[in-house]
């Protein structure tokens, strides 16, 4: 076990400390006093993208100088990181946008600090996952936060099959372009008529909630022209008899099929298929069944 007691009182070590902080996801107005106090007092700020956050530097009045810090050079920085901070160095690390490691850097600098005995200390602020889960009108707790599903379409239904009988709210990232593509994956595995709420552009000029079941989102971002960032919030598979029970409940491959037709909206070749893998069975089988060929 190891506890990790962040005093108050700076300099009680001779080591420095993480900083994680924070900024806005649209709105300027949303970086907090303790977050720029913090950005004014580290030593180095390890940035995502150090031209973005120069210009938020610069609103602020902020003189900290800067080291890029992103997925394509975080194994490389993190020794040098570390050997800043146990030499005493404060550091922030900001990324582009929201929290840092949602979604975002951060994770393997948070670890190989807490690996080093360095502080970690997080500043709360911003992020897109809290700010969509709390406006959406989706039960908020319990969920699960996703981030960005797979891109592939066999990866991204694999994982959804898996998500599919989740009962917990979820929390998904996506961009634009891929919305549309996404939201058929969903109706094809969750049904056309588990509720979902689209969050996009949060906290910016063209903030808005598009609410209505799967089917509906799918209509809407085929219409649209889609821009901006969005966040999906999904409804957890509110049916006490979801996938994992049928099994469990014993329903016949029969009625597991049609209960997906008729509970979830799915179409009845895509039920075949989530029912003859919960079942282990081959879909010729469970196809064969359900139309009563045997
Ligand atoms: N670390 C960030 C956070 O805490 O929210 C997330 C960074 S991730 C690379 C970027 C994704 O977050 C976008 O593709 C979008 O799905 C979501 N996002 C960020 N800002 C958003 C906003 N203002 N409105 C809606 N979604 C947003």
């Amino acid at each position: 076990m190891a506890i990790q007691k962040n005093s108050s009182f700076r300099n009680l070590d001779s080591k420095g400390a993480l900083y994680l902080v924070p900024t806005p996801i649209g709105n300027l107005k949303d970086m907090s006093p303790r977050a720029v106090e913090t950005l004014k007092q580290v030593n180095l700020i390890a940035a995502e993208d150090t031209r973005n956050t120069q210009k938020l530097l610069n609103y602020f009045d902020i003189k900290t100088k800067q080291i890029s810090f992103h997925k394509f050079n975080t194994k490389e920085r993190i020794p040098e990181l570390i050997q800043k901070l146990n030499n005493g160095q404060d550091i922030a690390q900001v990324s582009d946008a929201g929290t840092p490691s949602i979604s975002d850097p951060g994770h393997e600098l948070v670890e190989s600090c807490i690996k080093n005995e360095i502080r970690v200390i997080a500043i709360p602020g911003p992020s897109a996952s809290i700010t969509a889960l709390i406006a959406s009108g989706i039960l908020p707790q319990p969920f699960i936060f996703y981030g960005f599903l797979p891109r592939k379409k066999s990866e991204q239904i694999n994982e959804l099959e898996k998500l599919n009988g989740q009962e917990y709210t979820q929390v998904y990232y996506e961009a634009p372009h891929r919305l549309k593509k996404t939201l058929e994956n969903m109706v094809t595995v969750f049904g056309e008529k588990r509720k979902v709420v689209l969050c996009r552009e949060l906290t910016k000029r063209y903030e808005e909630y598009i609410r209505g079941n799967l089917q509906e989102a799918l209509e809407w971002s085929t219409n649209e022209d889609v821009r901006g960032e969005f966040v999906i919030v999904v409804q957890g598979n509110e049916k006490c008899e979801n996938e994992i029970q049928d099994v469990q409940c014993k329903l016949t491959i029969k009625e597991q099929v049609q209960r997906l037709i008729d509970q979830q909206g799915i179409k009845p070749n895509a039920a075949i298929k989530i029912v003859a893998k919960n079942n282990n069975l081959k879909k010729q089988e469970v196809y064969n069944e359900f139309h009563g060929l045997r």
